[in-house]
C-alpha cells in the first residue's frame, strides 16, 4: 500500500463512521464538563473533508495538510476546529522542508502538536485532546526513530491514545470550557481527548490493513 493522500477518502470515511458509533458517548462527555457540541462541530469538519475527498486525494501531503486545514477552518466552529485546523496548517508548514516518510511525518507532526499548544495556550496536563496528541506524537517520534515497522508503530500509538485518554478523567481542566467547572471537572474524561483517540484508532486500522 503506498501511503499518499489517494487514501485520504478512506481515511475520511473511516473517521465518519467511526465518529458516529461513538456519537452519543462522546456528546455525553461533552456534556458533562462542557456544552455538548463536540460532536456536531467535528462531524462539520469530517462533512466538509468528504465533501473536498476527490480534490485532496491527488495532492501531495503538504498541499492536502494545507487543503484539510483551511476547510476545517472554514467549516467549524468552536475550540476544536480551530486547533485542528492549526494542526494541518502547521504540518504542511513544517512538513514542506522534510521528505514525507514516517521519521519526515514524525518530526513534522511533533512540530504541529507544538503549534497547537501555542494556539490554544494549554500545555498536558490541563484535560485537552493535547493529553492524547502529544504522548500519541512523542511516541510517534521515538518509535520511528528505533525503527519498529509500520504495524508495530500503529499499535503502539493505538495504545498509548488509550492511555493518554483515562489519564484525562483525574485532572483538573484548566483550559476550556471544562476549566470553568473548576474542581468538578474532575472524574470525567475530556471528549476531545476521546475523539481524538478515536481518530488515531481509525486511521491505524486503515494504514494497517
Ligand atoms: P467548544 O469547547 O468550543 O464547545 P468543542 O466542544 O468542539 O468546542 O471542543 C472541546 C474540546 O476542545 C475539549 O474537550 C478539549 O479537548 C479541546 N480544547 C478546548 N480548549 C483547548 C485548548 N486551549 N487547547 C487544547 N485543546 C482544547
Ligand atoms: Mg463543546
Ligand atoms: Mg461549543
Amino acid at each position: 500500500m503506498s501511503l499518499t493522500p489517494s487514501l485520504f477518502p478512506e481515511l475520511i470515511q473511516a473517521l465518519i463512521d467511526d465518529i458516529a458509533a461513538h456519537a452519543e458517548e462522546v456528546t455525553e462527555l461533552d456534556q458533562a464538563i462542557g456544552d455538548g457540541d463536540h460532536v456536531f462541530n467535528l462531524q462539520r469538519g469530517l462533512q466538509a473533508l468528504h465533501e473536498h475527498a476527490s480534490e485532496i486525494a491527488p495532492l501531495d501531503w503538504v498541499a492536502a495538510w494545507q487543503k484539510i486545514g483551511m476547510t476545517v477552518m472554514a467549516a467549524v466552529g468552536g475550540a476544536s476546529g480551530s486547533l485542528y485546523a492549526t494542526l494541518f496548517i502547521a504540518l504542511a508548514k513544517s512538513g514542506r522542508d522534510k521528505v514525507i516518510d514516517i521519521s519526515g511525518f514524525s518530526d513534522a507532526f511533533l512540530q504541529a502538536v507544538e503549534a497547537v499548544k501555542l494556539r490554544g495556550k494549554a500545555e498536558v496536563g490541563e484535560k485537552t485532546m493535547l493529553d492524547v496528541l502529544v504522548p500519541v506524537a512523542l511516541a510517534l517520534r521515538d518509535e520511528a526513530a528505533a525503527g519498529k515497522s509500520l504495524a508495530e508503530i500503529l499499535d503502539r500509538l493505538c495504545q498509548v491514545a488509550a492511555d493518554g485518554v483515562e489519564a484525562t478523567r483525574d485532572m483538573l481542566a484548566t483550559k476550556g470550557r471544562a476549566s470553568f467547572l473548576g474542581e468538578r471537572s474532575k472524574g470525567h474524561i475530556d471528549a476531545g481527548a476521546k475523539t481524538a483517540q478515536l481518530m488515531i484508532t481509525a486511521i491505524a486500522a486503515v494504514l494497517k490493513k
